[in-house]
């Protein structure tokens, strides 16, 4: 089954991703982790990410197609979970193609329903959290940048809910209750 978590920034996609690796044996996508893999590596590609990612903006459509790209060639037995990919039209085209390339199917697209300002609190607290603990805080939880990656997903990211919904595959949960309220809702959704 290979599945896409749909939701603005901080709605706790790669949360109920990581649940999902654990029960169900797939394999997550990320490319916020990937992106940030590649900005640590010192490559030429990192350091222009950098740059992009710390203003809230988003990278270029050909450099994550790029990291899915690679990553689909791998195959995964029990499907893959696509999070913070695809966030832009051309990007789910991308997605289609590769997908149809390798003979694989989108299952599901489950949108997470979550409130904006419940969003910006959340990744402050996660930038203090992480302080508190003695860890450094991603560069973009910051109030401003999460503004900036708040309207970029307004912009850029959101028109994939009518664009998925058309397709016949958009789900919606609600995100805003607790993290088992939402995996319980989401697995019922997928084994629908
Ligand atoms: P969040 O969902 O909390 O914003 P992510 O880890 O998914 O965090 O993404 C962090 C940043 O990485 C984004 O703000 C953007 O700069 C970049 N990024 C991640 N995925 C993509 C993508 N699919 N397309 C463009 N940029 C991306």
């Amino acid at each position: 089954m290979n599945i896409i978590i749909l939701g603005p920034p901080g709605a706790g996609k790669g949360t109920q991703a990581q649940h999902l690796v654990e029960t169900r044996n797939m394999v997550q996508l990320s490319t916020g982790d990937m992106l940030r893999a590649a900005r640590t590596s010192g490559t030429e590609m990192g350091k222009i990410v950098a740059d992009v990612m710390d203003r809230g903006e988003l990278v270029t459509d050909e450099i994550v197609i790029g990291l899915i790209r690679e990553q689909l060639e791998k195959g995964s037995e029990g499907g893959f979970i696509f999070d913070g990919f695809p966030r832009t039209l051309a990007q789910a085209d991308a997605l289609a193609e590769l997908l149809e390339e390798s003979g694989n199917t989108l299952d599901s697209v489950v949108a997470l329903d979550v409130d904006d300002e419940v969003l910006v609190q959340r990744v402050v607290n996660r930038a203090k959290e992480a302080v508190a603990a003695g860890n450094e805080a991603r560069a973009d939880d910051n109030e401003d940048s999460m503004r900036t990656r708040l309207m970029e997903y307004y912009k850029k990211t959101s028109p994939l809910m009518g664009y998925y919904h058309a397709k016949g595959n958009l789900k919606s949960i609600d995100g805003l209750a607790s993290i088992e309220d939402v995996r319980t809702s989401l697995a019922a959704v997928l084994d629908a």
